[in-house]
């Protein structure tokens, strides 16, 4: 975050380039989400010019292991769309790692036949930063696609870590990809997919396995059924609101779908489905809910975030390495250090110099 500090940019440009975006003009838009993915000032300010404009679009999140088939099925849910005469954004998070370099996302994403579809935009998003960026810069670039007028906004994101889950929280919609399984395989489902999934697809349907594992996870949604899960793990500040009188018409069972992303077949459904989620939420008033817990999560992540920003800028490198070397030498726990720091970080420099290391 301090890289970006004291950065230079033109500011009246940007507003230019962001009228061109609201616009949709492409270009405009591919700068426009390379300047959020960057954050600083420049993306603070992108991003309180477009913001106004955002809240339309039906942000789709879909996730799953490498190699499920979220990249081909994305592909095809994007034609769906445009059947409907939808213009789609799809953002693609990369999973760059050690491993991988983040090449062959790049790679798949230049096959897709969608991509010269001047009413398709893709970007893919580099996992550069530490994951909550990713998350943040993710959910920033959906809402600049957002703005510039796209109804419709595939999220696709590899089902691990963290990040996908607040990924799943931005999302309005989450679609969790798995795939045939074997009886030991379909044991090994994490529970924790249902916790993010409004949409369970069984990918691959045309291999055998499928309805197995359809079967399974239909079992686990049984075990693991509640009646209001909508808050991802944490509370709502605020009661949902009365329904029809029937807070079972409130529940959302996440439907268990199977799709062969390869022949096409099950797409139409799926589509249905997540317009039927879509439909289900803003009619229970669950959609609103979990706008303002989102927003609420963010505004304490940014303030987090910043705060820590405002601690490091008083903390010398040298006072960081020091209760690092403590802390490895078992002479202080990371608690104590932590708060010592945090003292240290608020103490007027003149007063520092006598109490540092102490
Ligand atoms: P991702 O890593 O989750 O994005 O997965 P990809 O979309 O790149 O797909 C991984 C591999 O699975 C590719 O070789 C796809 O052709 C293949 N694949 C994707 N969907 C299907 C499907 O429905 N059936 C079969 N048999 N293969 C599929």
């Amino acid at each position: 975050m301090s890289a970006v500090r004291g950065e230079r940019y033109d500011s009246s440009g940007l507003a230019e380039v962001v009228t061109q975006a609201l616009d949709g003009n492409r270009r405009a838009i591919a700068r426009l989400i390379t300047v959020v993915e960057q954050g600083g000032q420049a993306a603070r300010d992108v991003l309180a010019r477009v913001y106004p404009r955002t809240g339309r679009a039906h942000l789709i999140g879909v996730t799953g292991a490498p190699g499920s088939g979220k990249s081909t099925l994305v592909n095809e849910m994007a034609k769906a769309y445009r059947r409907q005469g939808l213009e789609v954004g799809i953002v693609a998070v990369d999973p760059t790692s050690p491993f991988s370099g983040g090449a062959i996302l790049g790679d798949r994403i230049r096959m897709r036949d969608v991509a010269t579809d001047p009413h398709i935009f893709i970007r893919s998003m580099a996992t550069r930063g530490s994951l909550g960026g990713l998350a943040r810069a993710t959910a920033d670039a959906a809402r600049v696609l957002d703005a510039a007028g796209y109804p419709v906004i595939l999220i696709e994101t590899v089902g691990a870590g963290q990040s996908e889950v607040e990924i799943a929280q931005f999302a309005h919609t989450t679609v969790v990809l798995q795939v045939p399984a074997s009886g030991d395989e379909i044991q090994a489902i994490k529970a924790g997919i249902l916790e993010v999934a409004d949409i369970i697809v069984v990918n691959k349907a045309d291999l055998p396995g499928a309805d197995n594992a359809a079967a399974a996870l239909e079992a686990m949604l049984d075990l693991n059924s509640v009646p209001t899960r909508l808050h991802h793990g944490r509370h709502l500040t605020a009661q949902p609101p009365a329904g029809d009188g029937d807070s079972t018409a409130q529940h959302w069972r996440p439907p268990v779908l199977k799709t062969s992303a390869l022949r096409g077949t099950g797409v139409p459904e799926l589509i249905d489905a997540i317009q039927a989620h879509r439909e289900h939420q803003q009619r229970s008033g669950f959609s609103r809910l979990k706008e303002r817990e989102r927003v609420e999560g963010e505004l304490r992540e940014i303030m987090s975030r910043a705060l820590l920003g405002e601690l490091l800028h008083h903390l010398s490198a040298a006072e960081l390495e020091h209760a690092v070397t403590r802390i490895v030498a078992r002479e202080q726990d990371p608690y104590t250090a932590a708060h010592v720091l945090m003292a240290q970080a608020r103490l007027p420099q003149d007063k520092k110099e006598s109490t540092e290391y102490r």
